[in-house]
C-alpha cells in the first residue's frame, strides 16, 4: 500500500538512497533538508517524480505535516562536519529528535531514528552487541555527535514508554557508496579521491585501527526492514557488515583497485578515534532476517566508478 513518508536529511548521502528506494517501491516521499552537508544534486534525478517533494527546513525548528512514517536522518555524520559547529550538532540531534517525536506523537506516525555505532564510543567489547552500553568520553571532540545520538536514543525510548509513540532505532555502522561527499573527510571517500588524483593517502595514526564497512544498498535494505518490522520490536538494532579491516588494508586495496601511484603518508590520529569497530549482527539476523550481501570489492568498485565521475 502506498505510504506518505517523511525523510529528514533526505538530501544527504544515505537519505538520497533511501528516498530513491522508497519512491521505487511506490510511496510518496517528502524530503526535508537544510543542505548543511547534503546537496540538491543528490536528489535532482528524483525531482521529475510527482510523488517526490523537496522541503528546505531545519529540524531544530518544529515542522508540521501528515505522514505515515518518518525516517529521522538529519545530522552531519562525518567528524569534520559534526565538529565544525558542535553546539549545532547537539541541537540537531536533540531538538531535532524532540521535534520529530512530537510530530510522530501528534499524527500517530511510526518513526525511525538513524543512530550510530558511535554510541559505543571507543568500545572495550568486541564485536559490539546492542546490549553493550559503550565507552564514550562525554567531553571529547566527538562527544557532540556521540552524546547527541545517545540522548536522541533516550528521547525515542522515553516517548515510547511515556506516550506510546511507535519507534524504531537503528545503529548504523560505517557505510560507504556513491554520493558520499568527496570532501567530507571520511576514510573511504578520502582514500578513493586521493588515489584517483595520485595524491598522498593520508593515514591517521599507524593505520592498525579497524572499521567494518557496509555498502549503502545493504544498509537501506536493513533500514526498511526495521521500519516495517513487527509492532513490538523497536531495537536498537545494529546494521553493519562484520567484515573488519585495518585502515592500512583499506588503503592498499584502494591503491590496487584504482591502479594509483599514490604513497601512504602518516599523520596524527585524531582525539578519541576508536581503535576497533565491528558489529555483532545476531539480532538483525534473527529479527529482520537481514545480513549484508555486497562484498567490499564489489562495493568499492561501484564507489570508485562514482568518484571517477566527480573527481576532475
Ligand atoms: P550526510 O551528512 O550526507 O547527511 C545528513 C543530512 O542531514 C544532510 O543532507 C544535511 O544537510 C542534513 N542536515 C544536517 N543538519 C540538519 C538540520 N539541522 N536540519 C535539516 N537537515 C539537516 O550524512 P549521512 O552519511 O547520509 O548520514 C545520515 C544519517 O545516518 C545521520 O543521522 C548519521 O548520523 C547517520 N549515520 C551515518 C553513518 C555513515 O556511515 N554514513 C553511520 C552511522 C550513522
Ligand atoms: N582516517 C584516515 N585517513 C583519512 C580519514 C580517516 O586514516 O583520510 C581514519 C580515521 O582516523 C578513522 C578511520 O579512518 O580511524 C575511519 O574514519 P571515518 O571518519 O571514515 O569514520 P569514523 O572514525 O567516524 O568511524
Amino acid at each position: 500500500m502506498k505510504k506518505k513518508i517523511l525523510v529528514t536529511g533526505g538530501a544527504g548521502f544515505l537519505g538520497s538512497h533511501l528516498c530513491e528506494r522508497l519512491l521505487n517501491e511506490g510511496n510518496e516521499v517528502i524530503c526535508l533538508d537544510n543542505y548543511f552537508t547534503g546537496q540538491k544534486q543528490n536528489v535532482i534525478h528524483l525531482l521529475d517524480n510527482p510523488y517526490f517533494e523537496l522541503v528546505r527546513h531545519d529540524v531544530t525548528m518544529p515542522f508540521f505535516i501528515e505522514v505515515d512514517q518518518i525516517f529521522n536522518l538529519a545530522c552531519p555524520a562525518s567528524p569534520i562536519h559534526y565538529q565544525y559547529n558542535p553546539i549545532k550538532t547537539i541541537k540537531t540531534s536533540v531538538a531535532g529528535a524532540i521535534n520529530m517525536l512530537g510530530l510522530a506523537k501528534r499524527i500517530n506516525a511510526r518513526i525511525l531514528q538513524a543512530s550510530t555505532s558511535e554510541v559505543y564510543g571507543d568500545p572495550k567489547i568486541h564485536p559490539q552487541p546492542e546490549s553493550y552500553w559503550g565507552h564514550v568520553n562525554p567531553i571529547g571532540t566527538r562527544a557532540c555527535y556521540d552524546e547527541g545520538k545517545r540522548c536522541a536514543e533516550s528521547l525515542f525510548v522515553n516517548y515510547h514508554r511515556q506516550n506510546n509513540v511507535d519507534i524504531k532505532i537503528i545503529r548504523i555502522f560505517n557505510t560507504y557508496g556513491p554520493r558520499m561527499h568527496p570532501h567530507d573527510g571520511r576514510v573511504v571517500s578520502n582514500f578513493i579521491v586521493q588515489a584517483l588524483k595520485n595524491e598522498d593517502i593520508t593515514m591517521y595514526g599507524d593505520g592498525e585501527q579497524t572499521r567494518s564497512f557496509q555498502y549503502v544498498d545493504d544498509l537501506i535494505e536493513g533500514m526498511i526492514r526495521l521500519m516495517n518490522s513487527r509492532d513490538d520490536f523497536f531495537g536498537p538494532v545494529n546494521i553493519g557488515n562484520p567484515g573488519e579491516f585495518s585502515m592500512l588494508e583499506l588503503a592498499e586495496k584502494v591503491i590496487q583497485m584504482t591502479g594509483s601511484k599514490s604513497k601512504i603518508i602518516f599523520q596524527p590520529l585524531p582525539e578519541d578515534d576508536p581503535m576497533q569497530r565491528k558489529p555483532d549482527i545476531t539480532l538483525a539476523k534473527k529479527e529482520l532476517n537481514w545480513e549484508p550481501k555486497v562484498h567490499l570489492d564489489e562495493g568499492l568498485t561501484r564507489t570508485i566508478d562514482f568518484f571517477k565521475t566527480v573527481v576532475k
